[in-house]
């Protein structure tokens, strides 16, 4: 068993399994030495196997559960992981947490229970994530940590495997189980609250009790594994982290996990963020990012993502220091498609090349600022649980989303170097200028303290939306009275705004499909845009001026961008998350922005396609910088790039050389005003730079 195998395997790939055994054919023609051909066929460096599934049933002859029948005897997970080893792989063991219909059958006293005493099987079950077919168990339940702890140590003591991988570590129902009540009632005491309500201390603290209580599990199954087979790497899922507080998800799942990973099926946006987010949250790079060679997601078993698709998956996990793990799902009848891994092969062998290369830490001059306790819907606030919008796998509305990943996107388009960091990042704000906290309705103190902190010495600070009292009054100094009740409102610069955004002409502001938050007691001089509105309320259909359209015409009084100094530092609130509009003005106007709030040069600039995506890293060890150049055109074959200007900020080196991986040339290059200017093409999907360097003679000099 290797321990370190996961720092130099950026190419993964799992077989889904989760399948049934109610019919003699299935699985019949699942068969190890064909899996392993295939992986093999498929250039992957690390297998994960299935030890059980969501059905339950286990792949090995386990003496704890029960055994799929398709297996007719034979150990499938041992002759797998034994192939593996063969062939040199490294080899992680999949183990579904909480879904298991076969549990939740034989033992209907571990089911997770929702407020009506319904399981998740139940016809007409409500207030599940995934339900239906999906039997869940409760992590609070004793007897059913108990059989966890037993296949867990059946399977370490018997298998050789490099480490174990948990699917399923969140909560797929706010739980009313017995085991939940009792838990509550002695650690708590008293009844789970039933009403929704976020200005309710009894409300905030049961979620952070939900929370505390999933970390708890996960931290106990990474103890089970690490205790019964010392060395084994842990891995938590961590798909679920950015999603509502239902599931319970915070940083419990990274913290349990040797390093962070999760599947996705949200595209190349949303894999770019999530890169960024796992980026600033592991434990240990590089992180994992998941995906299904099936498009979009694994609901379609039969249509495949072309070579250059998950081609561009891995290189943009790459591109952020990432392992790419690719997931197939098996047939029924237990076969495998030979052109999914000839497919995944030709992504994989692509990327071979670079991976050496890959590692060091992200460069970024801003940072976009999840706020993991903001995860929740407004409009359920003061609602019983019965009445709160329905969650589920396929109406995963992530509202809250909206003007991270919006600002997100942005960046990236207007190449302003930017990370993704969350709560347990708090201590790491110095080497950013800016920090994005869009929509923090929960704030703690800690955090509090720490944005006042970065902004006393010198930073900038950009808030929107509903933002906590605590920042608001605290920071800011202005109060919130309300919102307006148009849902149709304009953001219309004055004072210092009217010279940030210089193109938005005061009689035509920027349009916004949403209210705007009410704040009073700011200083005249601190409003850099007011809140224009129409003259009657949009949804009013009596009384209108203009049939089509609800044109400026009336100023609220009322601020909708603030900026102020703070210590050495800037704050700036919107009172709309001006990020979140698509229209190319206000995007332009929230570029514009962010760059005044940047004092110093970004670390890198370029006159790339808005469409390549660069991220830089700093690699000390080997003196230099990486660059990283991905092609994410919308269609593809990509259209090759050519003369793309680049610029770096040295900090006090001087470069050497500047090499393009792909292809080994030398790069010329000239200094401009303390920066290395070079050109490069971008032909394929992919490009790294190393931009090698070495320490200036004057700055030796000076220290
Ligand atoms: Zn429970």
């Amino acid at each position: 068993m290797s321990e370190n195998w996961y720092k130099k395997s950026y190419r993964r790939c799992l077989v889904d399994m989760h399948i049934e055994d109610w019919n003699a054919g299935f699985l019949q023609r699942l068969e190890p030495e064909t899996y392993v051909r295939n992986l093999k066929t498929a250039h992957v460096k690390t297998a994960m196997v299935y030890a059980n599934s969501h059905v339950g049933y286990c792949y090995w002859p386990t003496r704890s559960g029960a055994v799929h029948k398709g297996t007719n005897g034979c150990d499938i997970l041992g002759g797998i992981l034994s192939r593996c080893k063969k062939e040199n792989m490294d080899t992680v063991v999949y183990y579904s947490l909480i879904y298991n219909n076969w549990a939740y059958e034989q033992h209907p006293d571990w089911r997770i229970l929702n407020i009506d005493g319904q399981a998740s099987r139940d016809a007409g079950a409500k207030h599940f994530f995934m339900k239906g077919r999906y039997g869940l168990c409760c992590p609070n339940n004793e007897k059913y940590r108990a059989f966890i702890k037993t296949q867990i140590e059946e399977l370490c003591r018997n298998y050789e495997f490099d480490g174990l991988f948990f699917d399923m570590t969140f909560w797929p129902a706010i739980c009313f189980c017995p085991a939940c009540r009792a838990r509550y009632q002695m650690e708590v005491g008293g009844e789970i609250p039933e009403v929704i309500d976020w200005s309710d201390g009894v409300w905030s603290a049961f979620q952070k009790k939900r929370e505390a209580w999933i970390s708890e599990f996960a931290a106990t199954t990474a103890a089970m594994a690490r205790q019964a087979k010392p060395g084994v790497t842990v891995e938590h899922t961590c798909a679920t982290i950015h999603f509502p507080y239902l599931l319970g998800t915070a940083a419990g799942n990274p913290a349990a996990s040797d390093y962070a990973g999760g599947d996705f099926y949200g595209g190349f946006m949303q894999q770019s963020f999530i890169c960024k987010l796992y980026s600033s949250m592991t434990r240990n790079q590089p992180f994992e990012y998941m995906t299904s060679r099936c498009d979009p997601s694994l609901k379609d078993h039969t249509t495949m993502k072309s070579g250059d698709v998950l081609a561009l998956h891995g290189f943009l996990a790459l591109a952020h220091n990432g392992a790419f793990l690719a997931i197939d799902a098996i047939d029924p009848d237990g076969s495998q498609n030979e052109e999914v891994y000839r497919v995944i092969g030709e992504a994989f062998s692509a990327m071979e090349p670079f991976e050496q290369e890959a590692g060091g830490r992200l460069c970024a001059d801003v940072a976009i600022y999840l706020s993991l306790s903001s995860k929740y819907y407004m409009q359920d606030n003061g609602k019983h649980i019965r009445d709160s919008k329905e969650i589920s796998d396929t109406s995963t509305d992530l509202d809250y989303l909206d003007a991270p990943v919006s600002a997100a996107r942005t960046l990236k388009e207007a190449h302003i170097p930017f990370a993704v960091i969350a709560r347990s990042n708090i201590n790491e704000l110095e080497p950013f200028q800016v920090l994005i906290v869009p929509g923090a309705r929960e704030v703690d103190s800690t955090e509090v303290e720490a944005f006042r902190t970065f902004v006393r010495n010198g930073g900038s600070l950009y808030l929107s939306g509903m933002v906590s009292p605590k920042l608001l009054e605290g920071v800011f100094g202005v109060r919130v009275i309300g919102e307006t009740i148009e849902k149709l409102t304009y953001i219309s610069p004055c004072g210092e705004g009217a010279k940030i955004f210089s193109r938005v002409r005061p009689n035509y502001p920027l349009t916004m499909f949403s209210s705007q938050i009410l704040a009073e007691g700011c200083a005249e001089d601190e409003v850099i845009a007011r809140i224009v509105l129409p003259l009657t309320d949009p949804a009013e259909p009596g009384r209108f001026v203009s049939i089509h359209s609800n044109p400026p015409q009336k100023d609220s009084g009322f601020p909708a961008i603030i900026k102020k100094k703070y210590g050495k530092g800037t704050v700036v609130w919107s009172a709309a998350a001006l990020e979140t509009a698509v229209q190319a003005p206000h995007r332009e106007a929230f570029v514009r922005l962010i760059q005044t709030l940047c004092l110093s040069p970004l670390v890198f600039e370029t006159n790339a396609h808005p469409s390549i995506e660069l991220t830089l890293f700093d690699q000390p060890e080997k003196s230099r910088y990486l660059l990283n150049l991905v092609n994410l055109q919308e269609l593809l074959p990509a259209i090759p790039i050519w003369g793309i200007d680049v610029s770096l900020r040295l900090d006090g080196w001087d470069p050497v050389r500047i090499v393009r991986i792909s292809d080994g040339a030398v790069l010329s290059h000239h200094m401009e005003a303390g920066r290395v200017c070079f050109r490069t093409d971008l032909t394929g999907l992919f490009e790294m730079i190393a931009i090698e360097r070495e320490k200036t003679v004057t700055t030796e000099r000076i220290i």
